[in-house]
């Protein structure tokens, strides 16, 4: 069943305040007119009591507004009662009258009642006939009660006073139940629908799109319960027919539309029967009325059975609908957060693969790969390249005397200074190897290096961390230094091998100093 995202206001039990009180008038006036309008075209115009489409108003507004609904039910079948009798020319002010009255008046309000009792107040689609439970378990069962009450006051109260039913009590009281029964199957399904399903207009207007079944409805109506009945042939007689107009628009079209076909199949078949035509028609006008009641509330139950059976699949399916896209949502959702939490832990592995674990600067690896490829970029360019190889004076002395512990922290603050050291973006400071450092330096001229470089000496020094092994009483590094223009031919390594041979001669004469390897093998130290 397709309920509404908004309420519609016309929708009683949730309205509060002023406008409750304004729409509830207007409720009973509503409901009162349907109750006294199909009660006097069935006496006056189908001249019958025997069929009671009331009934189905009575438990509409019932279900629909509760208790306070039955004294508009009482008085409208008092009044119905009091006008049946005077169309009959019967004096209205005989105690008997009075009686039979009363009595039929609470048997149709009990009736109702019963019918409430056991459905409950109903304030949607999808509690009521939308539910397969609630039509099996209470309504269906209801509408039994509710014909069997009526029947017990109105048909008890001729008994008790000694009035005769023809053809007797009991098949009086079998009629009466029927034609209650019947009047809510076929009436209260459609009015609660119209009360409860906000989209009843447009589902009207949809309507019209069913002119087929209409004209369907008409053409089987005219030849099973009209004049038609003489051109059909005997065995096509089958009042079943007219099940295919009403279970084409059940499987096609929204409640409202079903209801209302199936009480214009009631009326068609009524109006036929009334009219003497079709399969019912029988000597007795009661039985011929009970005959016909039968066949309408059988199909209508069946009709009601199967559009709520629709109306549950049609709610699974929306909630297995909704429940895949959520599913499909939340593993989108996962693959995503996976997804996210992977590439992190790729990028973090990366990183690890490049980074010295104890100070943090590019590892062995990363320097040789950063090398390589800005030594090919200069190749290409004609530029040069930098490198500075930095060695920790007396470090194994260092270690010796404060421990291996306190070297590594050694180390680290180096490796902080040397971070410092690589100033342009294209410098990549790294830890060659045990206490050795390097420091590449892309378009690099030797003036500018050897700047850099003696800074650098002088930045360590300046850190005065303390090194009894040291002659000079705290720690110092040697730097060796060499720009290239790389050649055809030549490798990366051999500017490695220049700056450790420049480092080397540093070391050689004297550590703390800062030596430039030149091509032409000059040992001097720039210091
Ligand atoms: P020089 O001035 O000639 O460089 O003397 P040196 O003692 O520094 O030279 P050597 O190469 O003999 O000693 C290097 C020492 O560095 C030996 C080793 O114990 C120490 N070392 C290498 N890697 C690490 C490290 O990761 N942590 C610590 N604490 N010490 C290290
Ligand atoms: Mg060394
Ligand atoms: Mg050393």
């Amino acid at each position: 069943m397709t309920e509404p995202a908004v309420s519609r206001p016309k929708t009683i039990p949730m309205m509060t305040g002023q406008h409750k009180t304004a729409k509830t008038r207007w409720v009973w006036l509503w409901f009162g007119f349907w109750y006294l309008f199909f009660a006097f075209i069935t006496m006056y115009l189908f001249q019958t009591v025997s069929v009671w489409p009331s009934a189905g108003v009575a438990v509409a507004a019932l279900l629909l507004f509760g208790y306070r609904m039955a004294w508009l039910v009482f008085i409208a079948s008092v009044l119905v009662v009091l006008a049946y009798f005077s169309w009959l020319n019967e004096s209205l002010w005989s105690w008997q009258i009075l009686f039979v009255t009363a009595a039929t008046a609470t048997g149709n309000t009990l009736g109702a009642v019963v019918t409430y009792l056991i459905c409950r107040k109903t304030s949607s689609m999808a509690q009521s006939f939308a539910d397969l439970q609630w039509l099996l378990k209470r309504f269906l069962p209801a509408t039994v009660l509710c014909g069997v009450v009526a029947a017990v006051f109105g048909v008890g109260s001729y008994w008790l006073i000694g009035w005769p039913w023809t053809p007797g009590y009991l098949s009086g009281m079998v009629n009466w139940s029927v034609s209650n029964m019947v009047g809510a199957l076929v009436v209260t399904p459609l009015l609660m629908c119209q009360q409860l399903q906000p989209g009843w207009r447009r589902s009207m207007r949809q309507a019209r799109l069913k002119l087929l079944a209409l004209l369907c409805l008409s053409v089987a109506a005219f030849f099973l319960f009209g004049p038609g009945q003489i051109w059909l042939p005997p065995a096509f007689l089958q009042p079943a027919l007219l099940l295919i107009p009403l279970l084409f628009v059940t499987l096609t079209a929204s409640p409202c539309v079903v209801f209302l076909f199936q009480a214009m199949t009631f009326l068609l078949v009524w109006v036929g029967t009334t009219a003497g035509y079709g399969p019912f028609i029988s000597a007795s006008q009661t039985e011929t009325d009970t005959a016909m009641q039968l066949f309408c509330g059988f199909l209508a139950a069946v009709i009601l059975v199967i559009q709520a059976l629709l109306a549950e699949q049609r709610r699974l399916r929306k909630i297995w609908a909704a429940e895949l896209l959520s599913s499909k949502r939340l593993l989108e959702q996962r693959v995503e957060e996976r997804t996210r939490q992977l590439s992190e832990a790729n990028r973090q592995l990366e990183l690890l693969s490049v980074t010295d674990a104890l100070t943090g600067l590019a590892n062995r690896r990363r320097f040789d790969s950063y090398l390589a490829a800005e030594w090919q970029r200069a190749s290409r360019l004609g530029q040069k390249v930098g490198l500075m190889m930095l060695d920790v004076d007396w470090f194994k002395n260092y270690n010796d005397q404060y421990g291996h512990l306190q070297g590594d922290e050694c180390l680290r603050q180096i490796g902080q200074l040397l971070k410092l050291g690589a100033r342009r973006a294209t410098d990549l400071a790294a830890r060659y190897g045990g206490e050795e450092f390097a420091l590449v330096v892309p378009q690099a001229e030797v003036q500018y290096l050897k700047q850099q470089a003696e800074l650098m000496r002088v930045a360590f020094a300046s850190l005065h961390i303390p090194h009894q092994g040291s002659p000079l009483g705290h720690v110092t590094v040697s730097i060796g230094i060499a720009v290239l223009m790389p050649m055809a031919q030549q490798q990366p390594e051999l500017l490695i091998q220049l700056a450790d041979e420049a480092l080397y001669r540093a070391k050689h004469q004297g550590r703390n100093q800062v030596v430039l390897a030149d091509e032409g093998q000059a040992r001097a130290p720039v210091q």
